[in-house]
């Protein structure tokens, strides 16, 4: 029987977090509010900490290390995002950190993670079990295994940023969130609906990779070949336990975006509202502009969940 989180754990989290994470401004645009008839909010985690919310996540999980923990250190495996966040926390809570990344990481999530002082070891994305590696070293050398999503202490880290985006603007008729493995959009959840009786909760995927979508339509949990997209924070090939159970229990429906969408509103936001967002991160607006009338007239959170990208490629893929 897993044990799930719940919203008091997300309130612990943000006791935990608070003075290391950023509390992340929620920006408005009076043009996007006019494109879909609606009263928007983005909750800014392109301004988190190592440019993503997954800092938060990382941070509670770590704090809660007891000393013999700390002594051995956290191994985890990442295609960016969570590898920085992790190697960043470990950093602020003097711990050692090991990352397994694959080969074909982006060179910026890969240069930062050294950066804050991971020791990063690379596998074949397409062809190695990055779980059973990881798993491995945790064996051998007494690491403690903190994954990218479906752990208690994470999804509940996650969480914080839902509960931030309530508490600063209300309540709110939807709420859309990126999803790969579903640690955000279930720590969202957990927080919408403590603080909403009536917020619709959705979480967002790349069309290419659609695996949440198949199972939480299904009710079981479909796994995928790692899809091929530019949403490099969402390649993921299935929900976890911890993070499906909820999702399923908690969210209302999940949608997809594809690549070219994606550019779209990276676009929009750089042009617009002058916000680097990295593919992944433009999910939640990309399918909101999908919506657009069902939205209506509507309070509307978006979470831009990060803003970590190579400057070469974000040009290149706007150029296209
Ligand atoms: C990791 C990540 C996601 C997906 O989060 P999950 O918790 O795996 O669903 C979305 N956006 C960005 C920027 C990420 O780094």
């Amino acid at each position: 029987m897993l044990i799930l989180p719940t919203f008091d754990d997300v309130v612990a989290a943000a006791k935990r977090i608070e003075g290391h994470a950023h509390r992340t401004p929620v920006m408005t645009s009076r043009t996007v509010n006019d494109e879909l008839g609606a009263e928007v909010f983005f909750k800014c985690e392109n301004f988190q900490r190592m440019g993503a919310f997954k800092f938060r996540g990382a941070f509670n999980a770590l704090s809660r290390f007891d000393d013999r923990q700390r002594r051995a250190g956290v191994v985890t495996f990442s295609s960016g995002n969570h590898a920085q966040a992790i190697a960043l926390s470990a950093r602020i809570l003097g711990l050692p950190a090991t990352i397994l990344m694959p080969h074909d990481a982006p060179a910026a999530k890969a240069a930062a993670t050294k950066g804050y002082g991971g020791n990063v070891v690379v596998y074949d994305r397409y062809n190695e079990d990055r779980e059973a590696i990881g798993k491995k070293l945790a064996e051998e050398k007494g690491m403690t295994l903190i994954p990218p999503y479906d752990h208690p202490d994470v999804i509940s880290g996650q969480g914080t940023a839902a509960r931030e985006l309530f508490d600063e603007v209300g309540d709110l008729d939807a709420l859309f969130v990126p999803l790969g493995g579903g640690g955000l959009l279930s720590g969202s959840a957990l927080s919408g609906r403590a603080l909403s009786s009536r917020c619709r909760l959705y979480g967002v995927e790349p069309e290419a990779g659609n695996d949440g979508q198949q199972s939480f339509r299904s009710g079981a949990l479909v796994h995928i070949d790692t899809p091929r997209t530019i949403a490099d924070g969402a390649q993921t090939q299935h929900l976890g336990a911890y993070t499906f159970a909820i999702i399923k229990r908690d969210v209302d429906d999940i949608f997809t975006a594809t690549d070219d969408e994606l550019v779209d509103s990276m676009r929009f936001f750089a042009a617009r509202m002058k916000i680097v967002a990295e593919p992944t991160g433009c999910l939640g607006f990309a399918a909101a502009r999908k919506l657009k009338s069902e939205l209506r007239g509507k309070r509307v959170g978006i979470v831009i969940s990060g803003g970590n990208i190579d400057l070469e490629r974000f040009t290149s893929l706007l150029a296209a």
